[in-house]
C-alpha cells in the first residue's frame, strides 16, 4: 500500500503520520530546504509561519472542540503540540522550534515514510497522491493543478471580509431587502445617519492598518487592482464608499421609506442565517481596530466576530465546486487535498484536512470507501462548509461556532452549550461505530 504525499507543512505532515501509522508506505515529498516559500525559514516540517499560538484550547469555542476532535483521532500535530506547550492562558501557545522539531523527528524516525526534498511541479497521475502545498504552493505546482482542476478554480490570494454572530446583532436596528427586489431576505441592512457616515469614515480613515509581510508589500499593487480593501476605498474621498458598497439606492428604510444616508449590507453566511459577512469589507485593519470600527455601525455593536477580514497571498481552490467532503477531487478520486489549499483558514485548520486525507487515502487502498464525518461536529461542519458552500462567493474559512447548522430553536445564552455537548456526543458515536485505529 503507497500513497504519495506533496509538502510537509501542517496538512502534509499530519496526512503522512496518519497514513504510516497504519502501515501504509509514504513517500513525502518537500521542498525545502533547497528552495523555500516566500515565508518559511526552515527546512523542518510543520513551520509555523507566524505566529507561535494554536489558538484556544476551551472546548467550548470552536478552536478548543477541534483541537479535541483531533486528539481523539491521534493528531500527530496536537501531540507536537502538547511536546511544546507554553504558557498561554487559554490560548495553546507553543515552542515553535520545539514544535517543528518533535514532528520532523518523528517522521524521520517511521520507517515506512521516506522523505524527497524536492520540488513537485507535476501532479503524479496513476497513483494516491495528497496534495497539502498550501498558501504559498510553488507556481510550477500551481499551474499543474489548474490544467487538473480548471484554471477558474484556483485562486491567488484572500480578500475576506469580516463575519460576525448573528445573535450578537441588533435587529432591532437593521432590516432585511435586496437592492434589486430578488430576494428580500439575502441581504440584511445597516441603515446610517449622515452623521454616523461620517464618524464611521473619520474612524476608517484614522484606524491602524497591519502591515502584512515583506513578500507581501511587493504583491499589494496587484490586489488592490481586483480587490480594494475597505480603508483603501475610503482614502479615495469621503463620499467613495457611499457610492461603493455603502450605497443606499434601492435600500429604504421600510420604517421611513425613504434611503438613508449611506448602508453596510450583510450577507448570511449559511442557509439558517446563524452568521452573516459584511459584503466589501475586505480589510487589512489590524484585529483590535476592525472591532473597534466596525462596531461603530448601527445594529453591531456588540457584535462578536467569528473571522476576521484580511486580504493577504493565498493560494486555494475553490473547493465547493471540485471537491468532496471526503477531500478527494470529484472527478478524480485517488486525488487528495488538504490544508489551507483546499480552503481550510488557519494551522489547526490546515492539521485538520491533513487528518481528514490521510485517514481517506488509507480506507481507500484498503478497498474501504471514504468517510464523511457528521455535519453536527466540528471537523464534520468545516468540512460541509468546504464542499458544500457557494462556489461563486467561496473564501477559506477557519474553524467558528457559526458553520453549526441544524440547531433547534433554544435560549441564546444555552446555544453554545448545546452545539458543543452535541458535537462532543455525535464525535464520540460516530467514532465508535467507525472502528479505525
Ligand atoms: C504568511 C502567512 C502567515 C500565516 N499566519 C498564520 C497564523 O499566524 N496562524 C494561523 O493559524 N494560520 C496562519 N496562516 C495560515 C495557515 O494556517 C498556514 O499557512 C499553515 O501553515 C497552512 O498549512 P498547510 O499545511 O496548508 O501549508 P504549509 O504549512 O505552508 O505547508 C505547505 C508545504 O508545502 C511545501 N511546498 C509548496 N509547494 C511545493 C512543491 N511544489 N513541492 C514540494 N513541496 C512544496 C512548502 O514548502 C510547505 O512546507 C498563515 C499563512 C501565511 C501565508
Amino acid at each position: 500500500m503507497k500513497v504519495t504525499v506533496i509538502g510537509g507543512g501542517l496538512a502534509g505532515s499530519e496526512a503522512a503520520y496518519q497514513l504510516a501509522k497504519r502501515g501504509v508506505h509514504v513517500t513525502l515529498f518537500e521542498m525545502r530546504p533547497g528552495k523555500l516559500t516566500p515565508a518559511h525559514r526552515t527546512g523542518k516540517f510543520a513551520e509555523l509561519v507566524c505566529s507561535n499560538s494554536l489558538k484556544s484550547r476551551d472546548i467550548y469555542n470552536a478552536h478548543g472542540l477541534l483541537k479535541l476532535e483531533l486528539e481523539k483521532l491521534d493528531s500527530l500535530i496536537m501531540r507536537a503540540a502538547k511536546f511544546a506547550e507554553l504558557p498561554g492562558g487559554k490560548a495553546l501557545v507553543v515552542d515553535r522550534d520545539k514544535f517543528s522539531t518533535f514532528v520532523t523527528e518523528t517522521l524521520t524516525s517511521l520507517k515506512n515514510v521516506k522523505i524527497i526534498r524536492e520540488e513537485i511541479t507535476e501532479i503524479p497521475a496513476d497513483e494516491v497522491v495528497i496534495v497539502a502545498t498550501g498558501p504559498l504552493t510553488s507556481d510550477r505546482l500551481a499551474e499543474s493543478l489548474q490544467k487538473v482542476l480548471g484554471v477558474e478554480h484556483l485562486s491567488f490570494f484572500d480578500a475576506l471580509s469580516p463575519i460576525v454572530d448573528a445573535e450578537s446583532l441588533n435587529f432591532e436596528k437593521l432590516y432585511f431587502k435586496d437592492r434589486h427586489g430578488w430576494d428580500d431576505s439575502s441581504y440584511l441592512n445597516a441603515p446610517m445617519t449622515e452623521e454616523e457616515y461620517y464618524r464611521f469614515y473619520e474612524a476608517l480613515l484614522n484606524a491602524e492598518v497591519y502591515m502584512g509581510h515583506d513578500f507581501e508589500k511587493e504583491e499589494k499593487v496587484r490586489y488592490f487592482e481586483g480587490c480594494l480593501p475597505i480603508e483603501e476605498m475610503a482614502r479615495r474621498g469621503p463620499e467613495t464608499l457611499r457610492y461603493g458598497p455603502l450605497r443606499a439606492s434601492g435600500l429604504p428604510d421600510p420604517e421611513t421609506g425613504k434611503e438613508p444616508y449611506a448602508v453596510v449590507q450583510l450577507r448570511p453566511e449559511n442557509q439558517e442565517k446563524t452568521a452573516y459577512s459584511l459584503v466589501g469589507f475586505q480589510t487589512q485593519l489590524k484585529i483590535p481596530e476592525q472591532r473597534r470600527v466596525f462596531r461603530m455601525i448601527p445594529g453591531l455593536e456588540n457584535a462578536r466576530f467569528l473571522r476576521y477580514g484580511a486580504v493577504h497571498r493565498n493560494t486555494f481552490i475553490k473547493a465547493p465546486a471540485v471537491m468532496l467532503p471526503t477531500l478527494q477531487v470529484k472527478n478524480r478520486p485517488n486525488l487528495f487535498i488538504a490544508g489551507q489549499l483546499v480552503g481550510t483558514e488557519g494551522y489547526v485548520e490546515a492539521a485538520m484536512g491533513g487528518l481528514v486525507a490521510g485517514l481517506n487515502a488509507f480506507l481507500l487502498i484498503s478497498g474501504k470507501s471514504p468517510v464523511v464525518f457528521p455535519v453536527n461536529t466540528m471537523i464534520g461542519a468545516l468540512l460541509d462548509y468546504i464542499a458544500h458552500s457557494d462556489p461563486e462567493h467561496f473564501q477559506p474559512m477557519n474553524a467558528n461556532i457559526g458553520l453549526f447548522k441544524n440547531i433547534p430553536p433554544i435560549r441564546r445564552k444555552n446555544r453554545r452549550e448545546f452545539i458543543v455537548n452535541r458535537a462532543i456526543k455525535e464525535f464520540d458515536e460516530w467514532l465508535k461505530s467507525l472502528k479505525i485505529s
